[in-house]
């Protein structure tokens, strides 16, 4: 067999095996009962082993070996070996030793943390979380890196690292800290309709009925209700979503549907040929949360998109929309906070509790912030940021699981580089639709989607993110447009000039 012909295959067992795992994750965390959790965990186990197996063998580094000169092709199949090569590197590069204590100390320290995090004491996880930055440490070392913490950025979004991210972070938060600071001290808008009855079935309806008007294709996907959101892939003909429900809130489940929506749009629209192989999906954890942003924020919060939605939202919901304008329900739907939680917190503010992070995680890895020291540095920090102080470590340093359930780092970049890709992205796609605004204020919302289709969906992980951001915007990745995009919005909601 031609070796090309021999790597397709073995990729392609890899990503089934792979995609039988993520069925049983996805069970698991819809309708498995929970007597099924211990047998699950072993299942799932299992299959990553062999797919892990498959993926760091032999004969995948000698067929990447014999490909060598197809991976120096400008072609789809030069970027398939070169991807598969990165994770054939990745799969062998770290010990076995080192990967089964790693998994069994965070599944430990996830435990510890759930228990640590309801009684709000952060010293019950320390010592767990100071084995976890050495472990995570003693990973990097593997890899030829200047700081360590580029070890797991190279995972999340390849091609980026420490000194990148920390100059575009730099740049970004340079303007971003007096812009928050001009919109906090606006007085705080009237959110009063976010506190009413939303019958849950009625809030469910209305979210497919916009994740469908996006474009998400229910022949090729579901949606299902969980705790903590998600979408998944199994294959290009079933992407799923799923989404939870407040009842006295509809913005949870409606905004999060169309969050998921944006990473389901995103590996549905991946050409098919690419199915089965390490090209078949997103390209970066960036890449992929801004495309969820995208339809959130810049098209699921813009005034365009509720004048077309609005009216109907409030034939859904007359009792407490019926009587409320469109101005106050944008306002209410964009409101800037001095919030504790970052998954709660606005466009404004999102990125200050993603810099914390990153900050803390980096200083934690090399040594520079001593765990111990961790929830002083955070509740500072989050005065300093955002002028409010965690009344416990519960709504500080203990809020968020990534530090606690898998190696320390990479895991919260990808979150602010999102929101800066989405503007940089919609601001492209404004260039060359001048009509997008009137499209998305009838409803029109394909000629948005085709634009991302054709610029990025559709070429899954074949480019790595930068060269993605170059060839679908003209320009490397800038804070500038999200900067801009910020200005323009909050400055017409607050009626200040920023
Ligand atoms: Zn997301």
């Amino acid at each position: 067999m031609n070796a090309l012909v021999e790597l397709k295959s073995e990729l392609r067992a890899i990503s089934d095996l792979h995609a039988a795992a993520m069925v049983l994750e996805w069970d698991q965390n819809t309708y498995m009962p929970p007597g099924g959790a211990e047998a699950r965990g072993r299942q799932i186990a299992l299959l990553s082993r062999l797919a892990h197996e498959r993926r760091s063998a032999d004969r995948m580094g000698k067929l990447l070996g014999e490909l060598s000169t197809v991976a120096d092709q400008d072609s789809t199949d030069g970027a398939l070996v070169r991807r598969a090569h990165r994770e054939w590197e990745r799969a062998t590069k770290v010990p076995g030793e080192l990967m089964s204590e790693l998994r069994n100390h965070t599944s430990r320290l996830y435990s510890v943390w759930a228990e640590a995090r309801k009684a709000s004491e952060f010293a019950k996880v320390m010592p767990l979380l100071e084995k976890n930055v050495e472990l995570s440490r003693r990973y990097a070392e593997h890899f030829p890196v200047d700081h360590p913490i580029d070890a797991f950025i190279d995972e999340h979004d390849p091609g980026m690292n420490a000194a990148s991210i920390t100059a575009l972070f730099a740049e970004l938060r340079a303007e971003l800290v007096p812009i928050a600071e001009k919109i906090l001290a606006q007085p705080v808008p009237d959110r009063t309709i976010l506190d009413a009855d939303y019958p849950e079935a009625k809030q469910l309806a209305f979210a497919a009925h916009v994740s469908a008007a996006l474009g998400y294709d229910f022949e090729r996907g579901r949606q299902d209700l969980t705790h903590h959101p998600f979408m998944i892939r199994f294959s290009s003909g079933d992407v799923r979503i799923t989404t939870r429900v407040d009842p006295r809130d509809f913005s949870s489940c409606l905004f999060g549907t169309i969050h998921e929506t944006g990473h389901a749009l995103y590996e549905q629209n991946i050409a098919v040929a690419l199915d089965g192989t390490p090209l078949g999906s997103g390209t970066s954890t960036g890449v992929h949360e801004s495309q969820s942003r995208l339809w959130e924020n810049l098209v699921g919060r813009s005034r365009p998109f509720w004048e077309h939605f609005f009216p109907q939202i409030q034939e859904v919901f007359p009792e407490p929309l019926g009587g409320v304008d469109l101005d106050t329900f944008h306002r209410a739907v964009n409101t800037v906070e001095r919030g504790l939680v970052r998954v709660e917190a606005d466009e404004v503010t999102y990125n200050l509790h993603v810099m914390l992070r990153f900050d803390l995680e980096r200083q934690m890895l090399d040594g520079t912030l001593p765990v111990a020291e961790l929830p002083d540095a955070w509740d500072e920090r989050m005065e300093a940021d955002l002028g409010v102080r965690p009344p416990t470590d519960k709504m500080g340093c203990l809020q968020d699981v990534h530090w606690y359930c898998m190696p320390i780092g990479g895991g919260f970049q990808g979150y602010t580089l999102g929101n800066l890709m989405s503007a940089q992205f919609f601001a492209a796609a404004q260039k060359a639709l001048p009509d997008l605004d009137a499209q998305i204020g009838r409803g029109e919302l394909a000629p948005l989607r085709e634009w991302l289709t054709e610029n990025l969906y559709r070429h899954g992980a074949t480019y790595l993110p930068d060269e993605l951001v170059k060839r679908a915007t003209g320009e490397a990745l800038s804070p500038q447009p999200f900067l801009a995009y910020l200005r323009e919005k909050f400055g017409a909601l607050y009626g200040v000039e920023l």
